[in-house]
């Protein structure tokens, strides 16, 4: 039995498959929590040969699993050029479209669909705007685990690249993106399958970003992201939190970076939720558009999200809305910088980058700032995506 989480009330409970596929306590309600093995430093908890999220498989709470460690590190880019344009000592790009699918989610992806298989759990499925439901299907395919995978109709476009596979079917869902969890929660319900991941679970393999930075000894003093629901920024500040606690430092170290995040004008309901002190949201203040700028950052989630950003995040974050033509008129100017990092982006598959990079290109920051710009999105599609790959589903 899993033996890296636990409950802090109910010490002797052995923890349930469903319980620790929830990430938490049945008895209680509590999360659970990591039991970490203390070390002295840093070098004790690198696995130097392996790639992320599993080079620090030690602070995670799930065993290694082979099958989904693609042995890749990002390449972490020192860019002159936006040194130079932003005015700034140090920009760092890292550069996260090099894992399986080409994005961040493919962190994400690795440890929950690794767990999914440790705890037995065979048949999945998932819901997203794209991106995460594409990289969960990558894992599962590549660890055996069967997964269904929701998305918006409006969405499908956004994948490439991807082969049909019979345990691994794509659902396009015809409705408003808010409906999509819904569909995909019922789907599985009747069907018997274990609808992942949990916010908890979520956050695991996005907190391998801030076990890189430390690994790299960057005197990062902002982390630089585009923002959806907020699952990636809540990762990486969980992972400075724990490489803190297991090294005996303090958890919330005065010289730990701040963030500094980006949503587009047209949907930035975190921006405006984080600036007039909100501590939680309602349906109706998602700012969910018909025709967004870029459809995978819609995200109903703000709604889980924000009062854990509120209870971890430092109290000076910033979170600032890009206005959308901004995004366009600034791609002439972040072509040339990621051209100059060797990062190679496809700015109609996905903006994400590009919305943080416009946004920073028009923030006054100190010239002595540091920061760290988290790049993801996907390279150009190698080819279309086959008609008989997915299958429309209506609520
Ligand atoms: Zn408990």
């Amino acid at each position: 039995m899993h033996r890296r989480l636990h409950c802090v009330r109910c010490a002797d409970r052995v923890l349930t498959v469903p319980e620790l596929a929830g990430y938490s306590c049945g008895a209680c309600g509590s999360n659970l929590v990591f039991r970490i093995q203390p070390a002295s430093d840093l070098a004790q908890l690198i696995e130097r040969d392996r790639g992320l999220p599993w080079r620090y498989h030690k602070l995670l709470p799930v065993e290694y699993e082979p099958g989904a460690d693609d042995g890749l590190v990002p390449p972490v880019t020192r860019s002159r050029v936006l040194e130079s344009r932003l005015g700034v000592a140090r920009v760092w790009l890292v550069d996260c479209t090099v894992f399986g699918t080409g994005t961040f989610k493919d962190l994400e992806a690795a440890v929950v669909i690794a767990i999914a298989k440790q705890l037995g759990i065979g048949r999945i499925s998932v819901h997203s705007t794209g991106n995460t439901a594409l990289a969960y299907r990558h894992y599962a395919i590549r660890l055996g685990v069967t997964c269904a995978a929701f998305l918006p109709r409006m969405n499908i476009g956004k994948l490439g690249d991807i082969e049909p596979n019979l345990n691994a079917p794509i659902f396009a869902v015809d409705a408003e993106y808010a409906q999509v969890s819904d569909v995909a929660k019922r789907a599985a319900a009747r069907d018997g399958i274990h609808h992942m991941a949990p916010l908890r679970w979520k956050l695991e393999g996005k907190a391998t970003i801030a076990w890189l930075l430390r690994e790299l000894q960057l005197q990062v003093d902002l982390i630089v992201q585009t923002v959806a629901g907020g699952y990636g920024v809540l990762g990486v500040e969980t992972g400075f939190r724990r490489v803190a606690t297991a090294l005996g430092e303090p958890a919330v170290a005065p010289s730990r970076p701040g963030y500094l995040l980006f949503q587009p004008s047209d949907a930035d309901t975190l921006v405006r939720a984080w600036n007039t002190g909100a501590t939680e949201l309602s349906q109706a203040d998602l700012r969910l558009p018909r025709k967004p700028l870029e459809p995978t950052l819609q995200s109903t989630n703000p709604l889980a999200t924000l009062p854990l950003l509120r209870r971890i995040l430092p109290a000076e974050t910033v979170f600032q809305s890009v206005p959308v033509q901004l995004v366009d008129d600034s791609k002439p100017v972040i072509d040339a910088a990621l051209h100059d990092a060797g990062i190679d982006l496809d700015y109609g598959r996905e903006k994400s980058a590009y919305i943080s990079l416009a946004g920073l290109l028009h923030t006054q920051l100190r010239s002595s700032a540091r920061l760290a710009v988290i790049i993801t999105g996907s390279p150009p599609f190698q080819s279309g995506l086959a008609k008989d790959t997915w299958q429309v589903v209506k609520p």
